[in-house]
């Protein structure tokens, strides 16, 4: 690598690149149509097989992947122009050690004659500086934490010991010939440091025309999908709702009372059952209403349990399908005088929530049964 290399290249180039692997995956895609799952004993039915997947499963797959494909290019072309542009930067930034001096004469005189990205011993990519003497032209390799860079020796595969070796190079190839002191072993190691051009493909722009979407297409595909998304999202609410019907039938059929609706519900049918003279207190108004309550048993004879037991019953059964419940502290019994708390409910999330907990408790009680 020279000196002025850079990572980051012009967009066309990441661009073009993309759509090679646009086209790969699309081909990759359209060679698929020797699966087994194709195969059958009865050729008439191998055919109506292979006659649905290529006339109906590759295109659709294909008009989804090449939409895919386009809607990601831009991201994804701009995060391996900040990847190469990071690089370049790093490389830039980086800060060349000072005070090398030559190990084969001792010059000072040492000049920095590239700086690279490479992975040093922890496999993390690091700026190294390559220094050769003025006066000898011996090198020295250094990372950029001044640590100097370390020959990994090639040990003999026979026998383990050290190899020696020799390069020589015959144009752009250069070949290593490393052989071992102790067994004779040897070995050789060529290395091409031209740069490759990469051969046209001669189908290149044919295939990019078939496979990679138009700014125009690609538009088109983006507001086709979106109006699909927003299609699913009705459909899902029509489902949600089919789920929860016995919620929002529940909910429909709620009556919401005002005290006095509850009051004039409840005298006729607590006098009737024995419990009289209702009174409620000044309701307390928060999330919630709570409302205190006493009243009174007329019935002589009702032992404390069946008195308490009976009005609770009573009001489950009444309240069931208003926006009031007995709170859970339920009734307390003082010679014939009960007291307790109803809750009021309010606004459509609160019913929900109210409607909600009943067939939760319905639920859980049938499981205990
Ligand atoms: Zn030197
Ligand atoms: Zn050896």
């Amino acid at each position: 690598m020279s000196e002025n290399m850079t990572y980051l290249k012009d967009e066309i180039y990441y661009s073009e690149l993309y759509d090679k692997f646009t086209i790969e995956k699309c081909q990759h895609w359209e060679k698929s149509d020797n699966l087994s799952s194709l195969k059958d004993k009865d050729e008439s039915v191998a055919k109506i097989k292979k006659d649905f997947f290529d006339k109906c499963v590759i295109p659709v797959s294909m008009y989804f992947l090449k939409g895919d494909r386009y809607e990601k290019k831009d991201e994804t072309i701009k995060k391996w122009m900040d990847s190469d542009k990071a690089k370049d930067d790093k490389l830039e930034n980086a800060i060349e050690p000072k005070g090398i001096r030559c190990l084969q004469c001792s010059s000072p005189e040492m000049t920095c004659i590239s700086r690279d990205l490479m992975d040093d011993s922890n496999k993390k990519e690091n700026v190294m500086f390559m220094f050769q003497c003025d006066k000898c032209g011996k090198r020295r390799a250094y990372w950029e934490n001044g640590k100097e860079w370390e020959h990994k020796p090639t040990l003999c595969s026979k026998c383990n010991t050290e190899m020696q070796s020799s390069s020589n190079r015959k144009g752009e190839i250069i070949t290593t010939i490393y052989s071992c002191p102790q067994c004779g072993n040897k070995d050789t190691d060529t290395f091409d440091s031209s740069v490759k051009k990469e051969p046209i493909d001669p189908n290149f722009e044919m295939n990019r025309k078939k496979y990679c979407l138009s700014r125009e297409d690609g538009s088109e595909y983006i507001a086709q999908k979106g109006r699909m998304e927003e299609m699913k999202h009705i459909v899902d609410g029509w489902e949600e709702k089919k789920q929860n019907k016995e919620l929002y039938d529940a909910i429909a059929k709620i009556k919401k009372l005002t005290i006095f609706e509850l009051q004039n519900l409840l005298n006729p049918i607590f006098e009737k059952a024995g419990y009289v003279k209702l009174e409620f207190e000044k309701p307390e108004l928060q999330k919630d209403v709570t409302l205190g309550f006493n009243l009174q048993d007329s019935k002589s004879g009702r032992s404390e349990w069946d008195s308490v037991h009976e009005l609770q019953k009573l009001f489950k059964k009444v309240l069931a399908d208003t926006n009031w419940r007995l709170m859970s502290d339920g009734v307390n019994y003082r010679l014939g005088f009960l007291t307790g708390r109803l809750r009021g409910v309010e606004g459509e999330e609160n019913l929900r929530k109210l409607i909600e907990k009943d067939i939760k408790d319905k639920l859980q009680k049938n499981g205990k049964k």
